[in-house]
């Protein structure tokens, strides 16, 4: 929480310069001085200022990688909260105006709730919940690029009706597009022209800090600087020269107002506070939020208190006094109204706190006890690592992926293999990861998983490598998947939906399984003339690269052959052959020489191999995942008694004995039962005893010193621990580590580290 405080230090202090910058939009201070000082104050410099809090907003919700809509929905409710008691509060004032006289009242209303605020500032706040949730909608559906693209066309249709309007009004057909947009909304500076590309901006904003090398630096400082100086001049010579001509019918909007908050922020994220003394981030972020909503009634109380004093000379007359009352006075009331919130607050929190301490108590007596083994200490621990978990290890995922990258043959891309959760991995963790790290061809097994895919934001190709029936075409071309033709019947039947779709042909060359056989050159190539489907890529699959058997070897090479035998045959007979692909882990490693365009990685990227043992290529793949649960209770046990069900186990000595909240059914194969695995407590290896269950297994622990409950016990390794490697584990249980992964299955929370 501090570094998040002093990292963004920058932007927590310019939300309070960005409200004194509205209340003199509201109160124009330089108006008794200069009128044009006066518009290069609030028509031009202080227009950064709700751009800047939209772009604050964005940077905290709308990131590609943002798995759920639960921050969106917090800031929505939030948001219309806010809306709703500020409503209520400027009632009086609203009444005071004659507001309810409007006619006709409903519509009129409606359209001041949706859009323009039922007081003049307060548009801010539907405009950011509509904002937010037009530019995650975007962020979603489309690449950034095309996303920015949509937000800009929409700020463009604003800009016309805003301070360029005077162009628009001179073309009937813009006068009356815009006269109905009016008629909607009194300006087009709201939540649907003007918001949703300053929240995309942040978002991405974000998204770039996050996924930038640590090594790298960003923008310089200087680049920044000169950038916002030059986007900020243009945009003053921008606004002047609209003013001067009269195009404007309001002036909020500017075409360089774009690069302009794009380098302001910039700056504003490297501004590093590292002074001691500061004011409480919380207190300037909430602080800015209510000066920006009360200020105008501060306006009015500060009317009303000068008519009622007769001080109207003093305080109303001179711009700058005026303003500076009102800023002082609004800062006044904020503070108050932050002292009262916190006040308020404490008391709630302080009523929850009392089952916490005692819970704190029990810990206490139990952990100075001298069979403190046996007594519980249940310490809170960090979020979802209280019971057990996948904890993956993102750096060995990004040396995997660069050692692979090097082993690949020239002209070939990695295509990530990440079907049924990546291979028990948690297909979100790994498939953003590797998206950020440059990965931009992924295969999955299923549809659901390649849609999956795409709500997490996954850009690039997604391959489905299994089956779909073709009447969920649609899905496909609304996903943007790419689907396997796995028989030429399949492929006509996919043709005869109407609709297009991105295709790839996989060709049987000894496996069997899925395919055209590669001997049936016609069928192959008929899939080319199907009109509806786009075929980039054609593949097939290895069934034995990973055998140095002989007759493995010959039969692997004659796979190869047959595919390539083909692939020469649709070049003769004219056809632009698209992608190619053979190899998957195996297939890289023992057939590294095969060229292809892309190979399909799974297992290796997940820095294991299938079983122990061998392969041609050697490389230094590091396990991404470990499985980790906690000690939940230890108990003694006498010697000659049995443990668990069947009374398989029985103890040959007086034994510890812990319990551990993991089973079978978080993926432990339960043919693992019998001292055939274990865990490291402390370093140490504890065997499993007696038969695990479905949520329960128990190891002994009676000569690991000093095990006590809360410790954590690792049974998949990720840190080159022999024994407990998956390989190694998947062997004991008479399997291959893809099936033991992939079992992890959905009950344990995925961490990464
Ligand atoms: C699962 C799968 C892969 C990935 O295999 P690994 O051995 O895990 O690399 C590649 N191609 C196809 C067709 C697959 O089904």
């Amino acid at each position: 929480m501090m570094n998040k405080n002093r990292e963004y230090a920058g932007i927590d202090y310019f939300r309070c310069a960005a409200a004194l910058l509205v209340i003199a939009i509201h109160t124009s201070p330089l108006a008794s001085y200069s009128e044009t000082g006066d518009f290069i104050l609030t028509r031009i410099a202080a227009r950064t200022a709700v751009p800047f809090f939209m772009i604050t907003s964005g940077y905290f919700l709308i990131s590609r990688y943002a798995q759920d809509t639960r921050n969106l929905q917090v800031f929505w409710r939030k948001t219309l909260r806010i809306y709703g008691v500020s409503i209520l509060i400027y009632l009086p004032v609203n009444l005071y105006n004659d507001y309810f006289s409007m006619e006709p009242f409903l519509p009129e209303w409606i359209k001041d709730l949706v859009f323009d605020g039922t007081m003049y500032h307060l548009w801010y706040l539907p405009a950011s919940v509509m904002g937010a949730g037009i530019a995650w909608y975007l962020m979603r559906r489309f690449a950034f690029w095309k996303a920015l693209a949509v937000s800009f066309m929409l700020y463009c249709i604003g800009l016309f009706g805003d301070s360029y309007y005077g162009i628009a009004e001179q073309i009937p057909v813009l006068k009356a597009f815009y006269q109905l947009i009016f008629q909607i909304s009194d300006y087009t500076r709201n939540g649907l022209f003007f918001a949703p590309v300053f929240f995309l901006m942040g978002g991405k904003m974000a998204d770039w800090r996050k996924s930038r090398l640590p090594d790298s630096a960003g923008i310089s400082f200087r680049a920044c600087a000169t950038g916002f100086c030059i986007s900020a001049g243009l945009m003053s010579a921008e606004a002047m020269l609209l003013r001067n001509y009269q195009i404007k019918r309001h002036d909020s909007m500017y075409l360089f107002l774009l690069p302009c908050m794009f380098f302001l922020f910039q700056l504003l994220l490297q501004w590093n506070n590292r002074s001691k003394k500061r004011i409480p981030a919380s207190f300037l972020r909430s602080g800015s939020l209510i000066l920006y909503i009360i200020h105008p009634m501060m306006i009015v109380a500060l009317r009303l208190a000068a008519k009622v004093l007769h001080v109207e000379p003093l305080l109303l007359e001179n711009s700058m006094i005026h303003y500076i009352s009102v800023c002082l006075l609004s800062i006044l009331c904020s503070v108050i109204a932050l002292f009262l919130r916190n006040i308020w607050r404490r008391k709630f929190h302080s009523g929850r706190c009392i089952t916490g301490s005692r819970f704190k108590a029990g810990q206490n007596s139990a952990s100075g006890a001298s069979c403190r083994r046996i007594k519980g200490r249940y310490g809170k621990c960090p979020p979802g690592t209280d019971r057990a978990w996948i904890e993956l290890n993102v750096n060995h995922l990004k040396h995997n992926v660069k050692v692979l990258q090097k082993a690949l043959p020239k002209g070939s891309e990695l295509m990530a293999v990440v079907k049924d959760h990546a291979y028990g991995h948690g297909a979100f963790e790994i498939s953003t990861q590797l998206n950020r790290m440059g990965i931009k061809a992924f295969a999955v097994a299923a549809i659901e998983e390649g849609i999956q895919l795409r709500t997490y934001g996954i850009q690039g190709e997604i391959l489905i490598l299994g089956y779909t029936n073709p009447s969920r075409a649609k899905e496909l071309n609304r996903y943007r998947l790419t689907q396997t033709l796995i028989d030429v019947s399949y492929a006509k039947s996919l043709h005869q939906q109407g609709i297009p779709i991105k295709a790839q042909i996989k060709i049987d060359t000894g496996m069997h399984r899925l395919g055209i056989s590669a001997d049936s050159f016609q069928n192959v190539k008929q899939c080319f003339s199907l009109k509806q489907l786009q075929i980039d890529g054609i593949y097939t699959h290895l069934c034995c690269a990973d055998s140095f058997d002989e007759d493995n070897i010959t039969f692997t090479r004659n796979q190869i052959e047959k595919f390539y035998h083909l692939i020469r045959k649709l070049k003769q007979s004219g056809i632009s052959v698209p992608k190619l692909h053979i190899q998957s882990s195996y297939g890289l490693l023992n057939y590294p020489e095969t060229a292809c365009d892309y190979v399909r990685t799974g297992i290796a990227l997940y820095g294991v191999l299938s079983s122990p043992g061998d392969t041609k290529l050697k490389l230094d793949l590091r396990p991404v995942l470990s499985i980790k649960t906690r000690i939940i209770l230890i108990r003694y046990v006498p010697e000659g008694e049995s443990i668990g069900y069947g009374r398989s186990y029985t103890t040959r000595r007086e034994s510890l004995i812990a319990i551990l909240p993991i089973g079978y059914g978080d993926g432990i194969p339960r043919n693992l039962s019998g001292q055939k695995s274990g865990v490291l407590i402390r370093g140490q290896y504890a065997p499993i005893v007696g038969r695990i269950c479905m949520d329960q297994l128990a190891v002994d622990i009676t000569d690991i010193k000093d095990a006590s409950t809360g410790d954590i016990a690792t049974w998949i390794c990720s840190d080159g621990q022999a024994d407990l490697s998956a390989p190694a584990i998947a062997e004991h249980a008479g399997t291959i580590s893809n099936e033991l992964l992939c079992r992890l299955g959905t009950r344990l929370p995925v961490l990464t580290i």
